[in-house]
């Protein structure tokens, strides 16, 4: 995959004499505007985008890296730009003049299991052999309902964790993917497993997950949740990192979940949005509204259901909808997953079923404990490097 990467990079470098790949991390608050002034490209390259587009700009989440190639002279050849998990904005040059486009992001997923002992807490060892914060989060968030760690977990105890995880130019892109974990205290083995999208104990029984009410009344869903979608008539891909909710103007617009509001004012193509930060790391966003309710503002804490605005078609909006979107870990995943979920225990039939799925976990369990295993660490990516280097690595 990395190999590809330069590859692309490098016949550019012939084409275009470009000299330099440097990778830089997306400041924040700075916009896509922004972006394309700092960097001297003009700015008709944003306004030519449809609503849809200029909507994903907003997307580009603080802390993305993301590359750029340079000339000699410092100029721009070719920026790519991750949005979502499955698409980068990509900006080229043809006969001297910008143009953009989007481009699949080019990722390998991994299957990849942990098993250690614990030294110093389950999130420090975690982060310590594998470098994925996230995996950390996500491993004790699925336990913090069943277990109390800071009482339960005593030095030498152990835990398995069997995950998938994105990489992309040997960096973890988006979140794991925890398939099935272990974890033992006192003697006791506890394990969760994921089972269609959704999380149960060894008994089938579904664990208290986060789940989100229906943030408005709607007439439609007028557009879903999608990574990489190819559009078969133009031609080029889209991504739509939200639900939009068609809903005459004035629907109130309800909190989807307790929480606190970190955002109410303009934002991008998403006009006025509120977004609100939930416990475990989640966020939720509300864009497009026509005003925000009496007393909404940043700082305050609201309770599910609490009318926090109404629906509009500020922004880059084609009619009137709510644009809802769910972020964990400040990356965008799909809401559907979460809306008036019930918790539920697998019986009869679907929990013979499950258990069998499961089987095979148990055993991956069992083998990673026999043979203590360790994935191996995502590989840092040297920040500057000129394009002989980067020739070098693509023939390793
Ligand atoms: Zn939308």
């Amino acid at each position: 995959m990395r190999s590809i990467f330069f590859i692309f990079l490098i016949i550019s470098s012939y084409l275009f004499g470009a000299t330099k790949l440097v990778e830089q991390k997306w400041e924040k608050g700075k916009t896509f505007l922004n972006f394309l002034q700092d960097h001297k490209i003009p700015k008709k390259l944003y306004y030519d985008l449809d609503a849809g587009n200029k909507e994903l700009t907003t997307e580009i989440t603080s802390g993305t890296r993301y590359q750029i190639l340079q000339n000699d002279k410092g100029e721009i050849e070719q920026v790519l730009i991750p949005v979502g998990e499955e698409l980068q904005i990509h900006i080229g040059k043809q006969n001297g003049k910008y143009f953009m486009n989007l481009l699949p992001i080019v990722y390998e997923t991994k299957h990849k299991v942990l098993e250690t002992e614990i030294k110093s807490s389950p999130y420090k060892d975690i982060v310590r052999l594998t470098n994925n914060h996230l995996l950390a989060n996500e491993f004790i968030q699925s336990y913090k309902n069943s277990i109390n760690f800071k009482k339960d977990i005593r030095k030498g105890d152990k835990l398995v964790i069997v995950y998938t995880q994105k990489v992309r130019l040997g960096r973890q892109l988006g979140n794991p993917i925890i398939e099935a974990s272990m974890i033992e205290t006192r003697g006791v083995k506890h394990y969760i497993y994921r089972y269609k999208g959704r999380y149960y104990n060894k008994k089938g029984k579904e664990l208290e997950g986060f789940f989100l009410s229906q943030p408005c009344r709607y007439t439609r869903i007028s557009d879903g949740f999608t990574y990489k979608r190819w559009h078969p008539i133009l031609h080029i891909y889209r991504a739509h990192l939200g639900i939009d909710f068609a809903a005459p103007i004035g629907t109130p617009v309800h909190a989807a979940g307790d929480g606190k509001i970190i955002f109410a004012g303009r934002r991008g193509g998403y006009g006025n949005c509120i977004i609100i930060k939930h416990v475990g790391g989640y966020k939720t966003l509300y864009g497009h509204l026509k005003k925000f309710a009496r007393g909404i503002r940043r700082g305050r804490y609201v309770k599910k259901g609490k009318t926090i605005g109404y629906v509009g078609s500020t922004g880059l909006s084609t009619g009137p909808h709510l644009h809802f979107g769910l972020y964990k870990n400040n990356h965008a995943i799909n809401p559907a997953n979460t809306i008036n979920v019930v918790k539920n225990s697998l019986r009869g039939r679907k929990r013979r079923e499950f258990l069998s799925y499961v089987r095979k976990y148990n055993k991956e369990i069992q083998v990673a404990i026999n043979d203590k295993v360790t994935p191996k660490k995502e590989e840092a990516f040297a920040f500057y490097m000129n394009v002989k280097r980067a020739k070098d690595i693509s023939n390793n």
